[in-house]
């Protein structure tokens, strides 16, 4: 029988997890004897009771393992940490807020079995966010597009089926600033559609500060690649140009006229703007060594505090 993990990163979401847990039931009973279910919480440094609610429902339910990480390493690095340990023959991954409806799981399995290997839910209409948390998504969308090598695919998210031979890939890049939306598409594998509406948050707030969409936006557009580098290289080429031709004007027009006074704003204008281009351009370039800096340690993307499991390991054979 094939083993099928639900991988939920978890930061204080003591509210969500009983509800989620009777959803995941509903899902499991409905399968019943045709597959096994492996729900694998991953505990992201939460400061609530979230995982000591996990911990008292897996003493009912072997099916729940868990990873504890010793803080909080964000959820790119947590949904590593799931793919690290997931033994299903598929992971699917979700949100433990509900967004993710779980009513769509068995249209994601069925694809499965229909031979597709990443399996992605794709966000058609979203409840209960605001006007601009919209209207940012799509721009935002747009820029990366313009900069990234492999297109990523607007409105899909973490929800989503991988079959082992895509965990198995996403587990070997080990880059600890992830941008797991641009992983999906680098590994390739045969992709098909779902399309979800996504639910209001069942309880709680959000856990996303603007810092962090800016971070997570930032390490979108360079983490894959080069693009803001030749952008720079290529902007900076014309604005000198332009640049030139203008020093050669002014130094002619002063020759020919004689005065050069007048021309106080054009400097001031022309030291303003050159400069801050200048900013800019060594800014991109600092958030790659930033970025070069971090890799090049070669830490551990995160660090475990405990892993419960009570999984039957003869299913680890068949990953
Ligand atoms: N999450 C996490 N670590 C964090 C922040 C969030 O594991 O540092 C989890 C969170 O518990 C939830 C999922 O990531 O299961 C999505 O988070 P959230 O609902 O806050 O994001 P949004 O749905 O607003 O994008
Ligand atoms: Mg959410």
């Amino acid at each position: 029988m094939k083993l099928i993990t639900i991988c939920i990163p978890m930061y204080n979401e003591s509210d969500n997890i009983l509800a989620l847990h009777k959803e995941l039931t509903k899902l499991a009973d409905f399968y019943d004897t045709r597959y096994k279910f492996e729900f694998l919480f991953i505990n992201d440094g939460s400061l609530d009771d979230s995982l000591d609610i996990v911990r008292q429902i897996a003493k009912d339910d072997k099916r729940i393992n868990f990873v504890d990480l010793s803080r909080n390493f964000g959820k790119e690095l947590a949904m590593l940490a799931g793919f690290d340990h997931a033994k299903g023959d598929a992971v699917i991954t979700m949100d433990a807020d509900l967004q993710h409806p779980p009513e769509i799981i068995p249209s994601m399995i069925t694809e499965w079995e229909n031979g597709y290997d990443d399996v992605y839910g794709k966000r058609i209409a979203r409840k209960g966010e605001s006007f601009f948390k919209k209207l940012g998504s799509k721009v935002y969308y747009k820029i990366l597009g313009m900069f990234s090598k492999v297109p990523v695919l607007p409105a899909v998210g973490d929800f989503r089926l991988l079959d082992r031979k895509c965990v198995n890939s996403i587990i070997r890049l080990r880059e600890s600033q992830r941008y797991t939306k641009s992983m999906y598409m680098w590994i390739g594998f045969e992709k098909k559609e779902v399309q979800f509406t996504s639910n209001e948050r069942y309880s709680g707030k959000t856990k996303w500060r603007l810092k962090h969409l800016i971070k997570l936006a930032v390490n979108g557009m360079i983490s894959d690649s080069t693009k803001p580098l030749h952008f720079s290289f290529y902007s900076g080429l014309i604005i000198s140009l332009i640049s030139f031709i203008y020093m050669i004007y002014i130094f002619v027009k002063t020759i020919v006229t004689g005065s050069s006074t007048p021309g106080f704003p054009t400097l001031t204008i022309l030291i303003l703007f050159l400069s801050g281009t200048q900013l800019i351009f060594l800014g991109v370039m600092g958030e790659y060594i930033g970025k070069i800096y971090t890799e090049v340690k070669n830490r551990p993307p995160y660090l475990i505090q405990e892993y419960f499991d009570q999984i039957e390991d003869d299913y680890e054979d068949i990953t």
